[in-house]
This record gives structure tokens, sequence and C-alpha cells, in this order.
């Protein structure tokens, strides 16, 4: 009988632990994606998607476009748009693997895949881009937007980041990238992994082309930390985590930007 209250004692403080994680996590997750007003977010996406007619979007690794701004490209796409996708930092031993992914990834999408060939940062003693690297990828950018005379530029929020991963690679494409439009005259600039939103894009229509296009980039499906948090976010979900956080980078029924 004593062990049985034991057993049942441990079972509770491990439903207290979880629930107590499980606000926490989505406490957390819900300071990425706070929009003040919803409804005019919605307007500005909708506007976003009918008015651009030739989108760049720059992403620092080859997932990244996917992830972040997948059904927003898949959308573009479907409705004619020309969508070219650059690719910034995709040197590495598996560079050919990984643009063979993207590209795949850029067929389910939709859009024409651009790979730079810059150095990703690592933790085995490589910095990342110099700043006479930089000089070449706000160049190549800028080449890019004026070769397809872009209108409409798409990158990461560098100065308003949303409180999740912030990687170095990503801050300095996204200067880079906002850096080249602005020099191009781009006049419709929208940054994704915002801190502070006010442009939602409706995926829905582009959902599962999303999840294929993630799913292609097969090399980055089991790395044991991803697998690790992707289980862990699933145990949590029915204790308050909202994997389908209608602004979260992976899941969700809608991406955010911020509208420079
Ligand atoms: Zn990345």
């Amino acid at each position: 009988m004593r062990i049985f209250l034991i057993i049942l004692a441990v079972i509770v403080v491990i439903i207290i632990i979880l629930v107590l994680l499980g606000a926490g996590f989505s406490a957390f997750f819900s300071r990425t994606t706070r929009v003040a007003d919803p409804a005019q977010a919605k307007l500005n996406g909708q506007e976003m998607i009918k008015n651009a007619k030739v989108v760049v979007v720059v992403g620092a690794h080859p997932d990244d476009l996917e992830y972040y701004t997948g059904g927003t490209l898949g959308t573009l796409a479907a409705k004619g748009k020309k969508v070219i996708g650059v690719t910034v930092c995709d040197l590495g031993v598996i560079q050919a693997t990984r643009r063979a992914e993207g590209t795949k990834a850029a067929k389910v999408l939709g859009y024409t895949p651009i790979f730079l060939g810059f150095p990703e940062r690592d933790y085995k003693g490589n910095r990342g881009l110099t700043d006479a690297q930089r000089v070449r990828v706000r160049a190549d950018i800028l080449a890019i937007i004026k070769k397809y005379h872009a209108d409409t530029l798409l990158a990461y929020d560098s100065a308003d980041q949303a409180p999740v991963y912030h990687h170095i690679d990503h801050i300095r494409c996204g200067v880079e990238a906002q850096a080249a439009a602005w020099k191009a005259g781009i006049k419709r600039v929208y940054l994704y992994s915002s801190g502070n939103p006010d442009t939602t894009v409706d995926i829905k229509p582009a959902g599962v082309r999303k999840s294929q296009a993630i799913a292609a980039h097969v090399s980055q499906q089991n790395r044991t930390g991803i697998l690790l948090a992707r289980t862990l976010l699933g145990w949590l979900r029915p204790f308050g985590v909202r994997a389908d956080r209608p602004t979260g980078p992976v899941g969700g029924s809608s991406e955010s930007f911020r509208k420079l």
C-alpha cells in the first residue's frame, strides 16, 4: 500500500512539473507571436500577397526559407508571382546534399533557388561571414534584385528579432539583405522572425506544401537536438504548449512579418 502511494505521489509531481513546463513554454512561444492588431495584420498580409509581383526572399541557411516563409512563398508562387529564394551561407562538408535538398524544397513551393555559397557559422572554429564577405553578400543580393526587377523583399528581422534562436548568420544576412533593398530602392520590405510583427499571411492553402518542403531537408531531420525538442514539444502539447501558434516558424496556419 505504501509503495503504491509513493508511486502515485511521484506521478502527481511529474504531472505538475509537466504542466509548469508546458505553461512556461507556452508563455515563451507566445512572446514570439504577439501581433498588436490582428485584423489589420491580416489585411496587410492580403495586401502583400496581392500587390507583390517579383519577390526576392533571403535566408541564411538552406532550410531557413522553408521554416520561416515556406507558406508565404508557396502562396505567392501559386498566385503566379515570381519568387526568387536566396540562400547565403551553405558552404560546408555536405554542401552538395544541402543544395540538392534546397532545390527539391524550392520545386515543391514553386520558387527559383539561388545559393551564394558563403561559409556558415559553425562550432568547429568557423566564425561565419567576415566584413569583406558581408560586402560581397550585399552586392550579390543587390545584383539579384536588379536582375529580376524585384519589387518586394523578404528578410530576417535583425533589428527586432523574435525572442527565439538568434543565429549570427541570420542577423548578418538580414542586415545585408535590407541594405541591398534600400540601395535598390525597394519600397516593399517584410521581415520574418520578427519580435514585433504587423503583417500575417494565411498559409493554410500552402500548409501541406510547406511541410513537404521542410521534409525535403532530409539531412536536417535527424539531428538529436531537433528530435529531442520535437519529442518534448509533442509530450508537452496537452499541457499548454501551442504547437499550432499561428506565427511560429514551424507549425501553424499563418506566417508573420514586420513591414518596414
Ligand atoms: Zn538558419
